[in-house]
């Protein structure tokens, strides 16, 4: 392969080679380009737009408006060809959409089609359930999947990192909470992060949050919604068991405003939110932070560069060294044919930060598919997410949702607790677009008043209205419905895992991630106290639960042996759940002190190969129920100093 320079030599092209132009791929681009090092991006999809109106008008033209929606590769579009879906196999980086999940048969290929949640046993008699549809989905851009992304920034709490010590399960992260605290100060002065110290004091006794002293947000934070404070009259000096109906220590239940990735206030020439709700899929006025603000800061240090359309297929390594990256470079030629040209390019320090699914992926592709920096054999294993639990209901008097951000409050109060040996925590998003999320309203429930179906549950009758009585309906029905999302931890499974499929290629010939998915008892019970706690919690404040067990029953031709569960669909204890993802793929490429069962140290440096980081989420040894996006941050500025470091800056 060419080494892309045309000189032949033996000096490497950069100082740094960093595959992947997201959140952390920008991040550490950005302070590489500052301290004079020159980086090459090497970025799979297309480049960032000049201007975001490109992806706005997408984002008009979809029918279905979902997170990927604005975004090329037409994933998730059902534009050209309505009903269809974009055939993995023939675009060049293509990745699950939240339509392709759902939609039988899989097209996804982030596991085997036509499976739905199988309970049963493990060896040793203990609840589990396997064969769950993987359903968070990523984006493969200029810019990365925090293009769609909420913006809900939240720290992580101090028992987050010492689940080991504290609760004795799972493994505790090697480093500090006092540096963690340190690192997580500079990511949110690097997004502008709108909260206020003072709003978070009461979780300082309730789950140990702290800060240090005098520390100060960027920026005030953003006001709460009517959702978030009809909840917080609703539950107040409320507590709940920890351990749900069976029992055990009580813990209050309260409301704080959420820290948030967007600008309370003008920041760094980027314009105030403007509370129209669309933070996902797109921020129309750029006023939530996004990748590409970062990457913009690093292009403008005139030491970075990006290849865009650049898809990275094998990691080089001789001996404890990678010697090159090769890539395919790829476009469409007059008549619209896909083809790609393959190239490598060399440097002293190489970074994989193309998120935890596809850094496992490239990781395990590389050395002709036998492999690289996997002397633990925890490459790929160990995948997770905030599994999320939805619960929706129509309160007792109006809450005017939909005026803000998707999300400004919750409950973070149940995060953490003794109850933490036995099951998964939890944090409770309030959301603030009504039923959209849980049944796609207003459509559904507009349409089941005109025409007299069902859908949304609120037309038993069913009735079909017109004129003054459908407007009253509504206005009186739309603007008492909300929903809370659940965040749960999930336990790190080894055989929850990313691998190669072989079977399964994308349009560059290049072999797909497959997924293995399910829960154990830890994130079941988890499930099962969720549940119990939302009911609870509905119950005291006057509402009137509409949750539904299953959203997604597959149509039964579809499943000649008549099963009803669609991906998603569990049953636990006699009970039938639903679980969504919330986004957050984690846990592909654990941190640790120990080579023997981590992949990377405390810098994201692997334990195998000398000059290769593996940065993001999947460095995560355990998940907690903090959105992960600033601790990804904080993690590439520890990593960044650390490349620095070794290149002798
Ligand atoms: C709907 C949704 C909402 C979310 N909301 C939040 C939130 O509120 N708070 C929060 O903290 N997090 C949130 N997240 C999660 C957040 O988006 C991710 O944690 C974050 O984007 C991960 O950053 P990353 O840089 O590791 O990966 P990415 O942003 O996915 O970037 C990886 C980059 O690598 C590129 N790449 C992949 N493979 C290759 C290859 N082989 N060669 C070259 N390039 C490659 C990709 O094209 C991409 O640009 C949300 C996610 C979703 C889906
Ligand atoms: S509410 Fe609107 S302006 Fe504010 S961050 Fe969300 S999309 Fe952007």
């Amino acid at each position: 392969m060419s080494n892309g320079n045309g000189n032949g030599s033996d000096t490497p092209q950069y100082d740094v080679v960093i595959v992947g132009a997201g959140v952390s791929g920008n991040l550490i681009a950005k302070q590489l380009g500052l301290a004079g090092k020159k980086v090459l991006i090497l970025e799979a999809g297309p480049a960032v737009p000049d201007s975001r109106e490109q992806y706005m008008e997408n984002f008009y033209l979809a029918l279905a408006k979902t997170p990927e929606s604005p975004y090329p590769s037409l994933a998730g579009r059902i534009g050209p060809g309505v009903g269809t879906l974009p055939n993995p196999s023939e675009i060049p980086t293509p990745r699950a959409t939240v339509l392709s999940i759902g939609a039988p048969p899989d097209v996804s290929h982030l596991i085997q089609s036509e499976t739905a949640g199988v309970s049963g046993t493990t060896p040793d008699n203990q609840p589990e359930v396997r064969q769950l549809q993987f359903s968070s989905t990523y984006d493969r851009i200029g810019g990365g999947t925090a293009w769609h992304w909420l913006g809900s920034v939240p720290r992580l709490v101090p028992h987050d990192l010492t689940m080991k010590t504290t609760y004795g399960v799972f493994y505790d992260w090697p480093i500090e909470y006092s540096e963690m605290q340190t690192l997580w100060g500079l990511a949110e002065s690097e997004i502008g992060v709108a909260a206020s110290v003072t709003q978070q004091v009461p979780l300082q006794a309730a789950i140990g949050m702290v800060y240090p002293p005098g520390y100060e947000y960027p920026m005030g934070p953003i006001p709460s919604s009517v959702v978030d404070q009809t909840v917080s009259n609703g539950v107040s000096g409320m507590s709940v068991p920890g351990e749900g109906s069976e029992g055990g220590k009580e813990y209050s239940v309260f409301v704080t405003n959420t820290p948030a990735g967007r600008n309370s206030e003008p920041y760094q020439d980027r314009r105030v939110c403007a509370g129209n709700t669309n933070c996902i899929p797109i921020c129309p006025i750029q006023a939530k932070w996004d990748p590409t603000v970062t990457l913009g800061d690093a292009l403008n240090t005139g030491n970075v560069t990006v290849s865009y359309q650049s898809v990275a297929v094998n990691i080089a390594v001789d001996g404890n060294n990678v010697t090159q990256v090769d890539y395919l470079k790829w476009s469409y030629d007059d008549k619209g044919n896909l083809q790609s040209t393959p190239a490598s390019v060399t440097g002293k320090i190489y970074v994989s930060a193309c998120h935890a699914i596809e850094n496992a992926k490239l990781l395990l592709l590389s050395n002709d598919q036998k492999g690289i920096a996997n002397k633990s054999d925890q490459v790929g294993r160990n995948l997770m997410d905030h599994v999320l639990y939805l619960a929706w209901a129509l309160a007792p008097s109006q809450v005017w949702g939909y005026r803000g951000p998707l999300a400004t409050g919750g409950i973070e109060s149940l995060r953490d607790g003794e109850f933490r040996t036995n099951r998964a925590a939890f944090r409770m998003e309030i959301g603030n677009e009504g039923w959209n999320f849980a049944c796609g309203d207003p459509y559904t429930t507009t349409l089941d008043f005109v025409t007299g179906s069902n859908g949304s549950q609120l037309n038993s009758g069913p009735t079909r209205l017109g004129g003054t009585a459908l407007v009253n309906t509504l206005n009186d029905r739309l603007t008492r419905q909300f929903r809370f999302g659940l965040l749960l931890e999930q336990a790190p499974q080894a055989d929850n895992r990313v691998t190669i499929d072989q079977n399964n290629t994308d349009g560059l010939k290049i072999p797909r991630p497959h997924v293995d998915y399910g829960f154990d008892k830890y994130t079941l019970e988890g499930f099962r106290v969720a549940a119990e706690t939302c009911s609870a919690i509905f119950q005291q404040m006057g509402a009137q639960e509409f949750t539904q067990p299953t959203v997604n029953p597959y149509p039964k031709d579809k499943y000649p042996d008549g099963k009803t569960m669609g991906p998603g669909d569990f049953n636990y204890e006699k009970k039938m759940y639903h679980m969504y993802g919330a986004g957050h793929i984690m846990g592909t490429h654990r941190m640790g002190t120990d080579p023997c069962t981590s992949v990377v140290d405390a810098t994201q440096k692997s334990h195998d190969v000398q000059n290769l980081w593996i940065v993001g989420s999947g460095s995560f040894p355990t998940v907690a129920t903090a959105n992960p996006t600033l601790t990804i941050m904080a993690l590439a500025f520890k990593s960044a100093e650390a490349i620095k470091a070794a290149l002798g800056a």
